[in-house]
């Protein structure tokens, strides 16, 4: 058995925005420090296997988002695994979907898998598409990660409960145009459950965000550095924030 086991749920429904990438990512990057890893590819109707040590959702369209939804409610292996302490990386319709609440492809507010507190509306206002920049909350060297969002939801946090990080540019979980002078929050940190907005792959963007994922399954890493991954994070950093 690998020391690791990364779990890429639904990538057919959820990889409309290449997050499925974060999958490699994270196995390079475990791999280049010794550390031995498998990939389980879950496809609509496979059970949901809860060995996994770290499991992956990505973002897609609403109708796409819906039937995820209902199919790891259904099989439970999600919330089971997490139960047993395994950390989750969501992205946008990713991390809709384990909230609490979202809406449904007709846009009714239907339940999420409530690994985390966060409730998701739709609101009558511009989709929020572009960069996003976000400075993270916790300890990091290199706080600052960067992506691009696409979502027409907003996402609330239930009282106490940790974003990722704070919005530079960008929306995040907020609504477009309002709150410009407030700390506005993206993303959520919940015990081992990471939701974000934030596409890119995230974790090609931002190693460290990539680190931080298998620290959280795995424990403390070895030094590991892949100058060419890191010139990229920084050149967008670099660009974003001037
Ligand atoms: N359907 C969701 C929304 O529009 C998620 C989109 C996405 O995953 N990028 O808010």
């Amino acid at each position: 058995m690998s020391a690791l086991t990364i779990v890429r749920l639904y990538h057919d429904l959820l990889g409309t925005y290449g997050d499925q990438g974060n999958a490699e990512v994270l196995m390079h990057r475990a791999r280049g420090r010794g550390i031995e890893v498998e990939l389980l590819e879950v496809t609509p109707g496979d059970a949901v296997p809860t060995q996994g040590d770290i499991y992956l959702l990505g973002g897609g369209e609403d109708g796409p988002q819906t039937v995820a939804l209902e199919m790891l409610a259904k099989d439970g292996g999600l919330n089971r695994a997490v139960d047993s302490g395994a950390t989750v990386f969501a992205v946008c319709a990713g991390f809709q979907l384990i909230g609490a609440t979202l809406p449904n492809s007709q846009g009714l507010a239907i339940d999420g898998l409530g690994l985390v507190d966060v409730e998701t509306i739709y609101r009558d206002v511009p989709r929020s598409v572009g960069e996003l920049v976000i400075t993270f909350n916790g300890d990091m060297q290199e706080p600052i990660l960067t992506g691009f969002e696409n979502h027409q939801g907003h996402t609330r946090l239930g009282f106490g409960v940790q974003p990722l990080g704070s919005v530079i540019s960008g929306v995040g979980n907020g609504v477009p145009g309002r709150d410009a002078e407030c700390v506005r929050p993206e993303g959520v940190l919940q015990g081992k459950v990471i939701g974000t907005y934030l596409h890119g792959p995230a974790c090609a963007r931002n190693p460290q965000l990539a680190d931080l994922i298998l620290e959280s399954a795995y424990g403390e890493l070895s030094q590991y550095s892949d100058e060419f991954a890191e010139a990229f994070a920084a050149e967008r950093r670099t660009t974003l924030l001037r």
